[in-house]
């Protein structure tokens, strides 16, 4: 079939990827000058400044898309384990290294918290292990059509009720772990998903294990590394990229069907395809790509919270002991949430700071450095006033990082990003962590990644099954490829 990709993000890759695998004929349409979407990477001056992702997790995902295609990741790309995975800094001035591997992780808890809690960290992590081998192919790793599809799965609901799935995340981490700090570090991970630890589900400590116990990658020249070298495995596979291509819609064939025509690319072009597979953030799709109304839980998603992000090139170098990954926890925890949650600015915010530069040295010209800081903040749906507060927001979060001792006084290049830039990049109530995964938003609640009322048309993308978050991603890529290919074998188009 002749397919089309509306969108190079990892989505669209992973996509494009299994279905010229498959043996379809594949072009992608960005809008964009080059792959990668959210994964993207400013060169300036010598600093190779990221914007979006900076932690891999689960390298063996991304590259069952490369494998699709005769290749390897590692192959592609120069990865690495790192090794600390970061450094979680708190309050009082202790720190703690999230190390690679179970054994280097439990000697750390060992010399952070003692015996008694080292111990309390292996039970910890065989729980985590265990939630994480019941739900990637369950719940994870899957097709769903509907809520109907949990009855062929009663067994793994009731294994996964076993082990307190269903408890509240911060609840069951501190069931295992006695030290509040460590509890923070295991638990944290839930904002990834865009749900406080209070609010979410303890299967969401999947994402823990992935941080955790999986481990943190990192890859040579960042994330959007590896949508580069996906793009260019696609292009020599004979995937066709046609980048500055907005799609301004995806056509129906006016035979009764719906079904999928083709794509019209900046108002006026049409080209026909058989089938195609949509990575623009759902919500949006709908909304501007479709002419059909989105399903109620589109239209009424929750959407997570959003993020500011100061990137710069500085002259200067971090204290010792800086690693490439930071997480500077504030003194308040309940508070800070609660605050988000109503919409206004965490006072005492938590901080992600990314220093690539200090395990990278292509990353900064010497005696330099690149600074990636993440705070989460509202979004657009909260109380804050960005159009005129994102200064102020920048200052104090510059402000924070000098505390920290990091050398933010002699910027050479720099970007901040508040959510009315991540709304101008076509993202939805201004986050770029679309749909919360809240319990009615997950699984077979979540956004389906196909609609019947136009067949041929699949989705991949946060915003609809598996989530958000780079791994997460490719698999949305994989099932939405699935999708595609079922059609094809249901219409029995002649393949080209
Ligand atoms: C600041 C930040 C930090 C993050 N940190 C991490 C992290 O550390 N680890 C992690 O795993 N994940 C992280 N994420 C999440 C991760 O980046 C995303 O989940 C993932 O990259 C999304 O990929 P995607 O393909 O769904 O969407 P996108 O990357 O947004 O790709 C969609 C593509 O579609 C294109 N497009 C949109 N509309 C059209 C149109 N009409 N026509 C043609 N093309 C169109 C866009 O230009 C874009 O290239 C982070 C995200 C951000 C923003």
């Amino acid at each position: 079939m002749r397919v089309g990709i509306v969108g190079a993000g990892f989505g669209g890759l992973s996509a494009a990827a299994h279905l010229v695998a498959k043996g379809h004929q594949v072009t992608v349409f960005e809008r964009g000058p080059g792959p990668g979407g959210r994964a993207t990477t400013d060169v300036v001056d010598g600093f190779r400044m990221a914007l979006g992702p900076t932690i891999l997790t689960m390298p063996a995902i991304v590259g069952e898309a490369f494998a699709a295609l005769g290749t390897e990741l590692e192959r592609e790309v120069t990865l690495a384990p790192l090794d600390p995975a970061y450094r979680a800094v708190f309050a009082d001035g202790s720190e703690f290294r999230v190390r690679h591997g179970r054994d280097a992780m439990a000697e750390e808890v060992l010399e952070f918290a003692g015996p008694r809690e080292a111990a309390n960290f292996e039970a910890f992590a065989d729980w985590l292990t265990e939630l994480y081998r019941i739900e990637m192919p369950n719940f994870i790793d899957t097709q769903w059509d509907g809520v109907g599809d949990l009855l062929g799965k009663w067994r793994v609901l009731v294994q996964l009720a076993r082990q307190a799935g269903f408890r509240r995340l911060d609840q069951a981490v501190a069931s295992f772990l006695e030290e509040p700090r460590l509890q923070r570090v295991f638990s944290f991970q839930s904002l990834f998903a865009g749900v406080a630890p209070q609010q979410a589900l303890s299967l969401y400590a999947v994402i823990t294990y992935m941080d955790t116990i999986a481990g943190v990658y990192e890859v040579r020249g960042g994330i959007s590394a590896v949508a580069d070298a996906l793009a260019r495995v696609l292009a020599r596979r004979g995937v066709e990229f046609e980048y500055d291509s907005p799609v301004t819609r995806i056509l129906r064939r006016g035979d009764g069907t719906g079904a999928v025509d083709g794509v019209e690319i900046a108002g006026d072009q049409r080209v026909r395809l058989d089938a195609v597979v949509c990575d623009v953030d759902l919500p949006v799709a709908y909304r501007t790509l479709l002419d059909v109304k989105a399903p109620r839980r589109t239209r009424h998603a929750q959407y997570a919270p959003s993020c500011v992000v100061w990137s710069a090139g500085v002259r200067g170098i971090p204290p010792a002991g800086t690693e490439h990954h930071n997480l500077h926890f504030g003194w308040e925890w309940d508070d800070a949430f609660a605050a988000l949650a109503s919409g206004v600015r965490m006072r005492d915010a938590s901080t992600f700071v990314t220093v690539a530069s200090q395990t990278d040295p292509t990353a900064a010209p010497d005696g330099c450095s690149t600074i990636f800081a993440l705070e989460p903040v509202p979004n657009l749906g909260g109380k804050v006033d960005w159009a005129s507060e994102a200064d102020q927001h920048a200052g104090v979060l510059r402000d924070r990082l000098r505390s920290y001792g990091y050398p933010v006084d002699d910027v050479v290049v720099e970007r901040f990003v508040d959510p009315l830039r991540w709304r101008a990049l076509g993202l939805d109530l201004g986050t770029p962590f679309s749909l919360a995964h809240t319990f009615a938003q997950t699984g077979p609640l979540r956004p389906r990644n196909i609609d019947e009322r136009v067949p041929g048309l699949a989705f991949t993308g946060g915003g609809t099954v598996p989530g958000v978050g780079v791994p997460m991603v490719m698999l949305s890529g994989r099932l939405a490829a699935q999708r595609i290919e079922q059609y094809a074998v249901a219409t029995r188009t002649v393949r080209w």
